[in-house]
């Protein structure tokens, strides 16, 4: 592969960084060749934070989802009112589609008419399907999302077609959203490896996310599903899709099967993205993907950007509200070491 041992200009400004510097990306960080490399290519993996990042909290939709304990909706309710509170300008709060296929979201439609809606939160849901969108819509959904698979075997495993043949499904229901002035996500999963194929060329992310944004989808968000992500597999995978795709149409999903979330979102922010998805109490794993664990927590990534300096609007102590009452419905403790920390010195 290409891409494998080549560093790529996200987005070229000018002819000087146009040209691809083949320096090899495991070089040592001490080493001369690295260091050039990135003085030379002036991408946006400097020092560039975004001084503001918007958390989408998708706890209540791919946490949730893939929960074995299916809650209720009084419940599902609680949690995102607890959410609401906090700060977070975008919860994701359920998806509509068929229960059949995916139990635990059955009840999105209750707990979209049952939550308070704080006036600025943009409550969101996943729809697959014309269907869904209309379900979604009856229940005052404010956006919506769909997604595409960058994983040939990961899209028939998981909704039975090729992955041309999916994003044509979508067509209607960006159709019905655009009537509507309804916002529309698009997410891409197995950026960063399938259970199935394992690596994913970068080459099929960027057309999948290419083809959403044409397609009307207003951000791509790129989810790292199996959580396999390293660092440098982040930095390839940005440095190709940011040449197709601007990065402030993107957001990041980890998960954190392998303990790898935070410093792939870290990567990410010396790109430029600035918005990031995460779960409270680091909620969730993959019914398809075995062995995946949770999205990464909110509250890990909270607390690192606030070390960081970036503004994110949300109050880590009420999140923390959320982060204690979901655990305890669950019964279970939060997977999210920053929760944990934080919760331990508070008793
Ligand atoms: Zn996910």
């Amino acid at each position: 592969m290409i891409v494998k041992n080549v560093i790529k200009t996200p987005i070229a400004t000018n002819s000087s960084v146009q040209t691809a510097v083949s320096t090899p990306i495991e070089t040592p960080t001490t080493s001369s060749p690295k260091m050039d490399t990135e003085k030379n290519t002036a991408n946006k993996s400097s020092t560039h934070f975004p001084s503001k990042v918007s958390i989408v909290e998708v706890g209540a939709r791919d946490g949730l989802q893939n929960e074995k304990a299916i809650l209720t909706a009084k419940d599902k309710i609680s949690l995102i009112n607890l959410l609401s509170e906090c700060g977070l300008k975008r919860i994701e709060a359920g998806a509509f589609v068929s229960p059949k296929w995916v139990p635990q979201m059955a009840n999105s439609d209750e707990v979209f008419m049952g939550i308070n809606r704080a006036k600025d939160v943009i409550y969101s849901a996943l729809t697959p399907n014309i269907k869904g969108f209309e379900n979604a819509i009856a229940s005052k959904v404010d956006e919506v999302a769909i997604f595409g698979s960058a994983s040939e075997s990961f899209s028939q495993k998981n909704i039975n077609c090729s992955i041309n043949k999916s994003l044509k499904r979508f067509e209607p229901v960006i159709a019905a959203a655009k009537l509507q002035n309804i916002p529309v996500r698009g997410y891409v999963s197995c950026v960063m490896g399938c259970p199935y194929e394992g690596k994913i060329d970068s080459k099929s992310v960027t057309f999948v996310a290419k083809t959403l944004l044409e397609m009307g989808c207003y951000e791509i968000s790129l989810g790292d599903t199996i959580g396999a992500g390293t660092p440098d597999a982040t930095k390839r995978l940005l440095d190709d899709v940011c040449l197709d795709v601007p990065v402030t149409d993107l957001a990041v999903h980890f998960h954190d099967t392998y303990g790898q979330a935070l410093v792939n979102i870290y990567t990410a922010l010396h790109y430029g993205v600035a918005t990031i998805d995460s779960a409270v109490a680091g909620l969730g794993g993959c019914p398809y993907a075995k062995g995946a664990s949770g999205n990464v927590a909110s509250e890990d990534v909270l607390y690192m950007l606030n070390g960081l300096g970036i503004e994110t609007g949300i109050s880590m102590d009420k999140l923390l509200l959320a982060t204690k009452f979901i655990s305890n419905v669950l019964d279970r403790q939060p997977v999210s070491k920053v929760a944990n920390a934080l919760l331990a010195n508070s008793k």
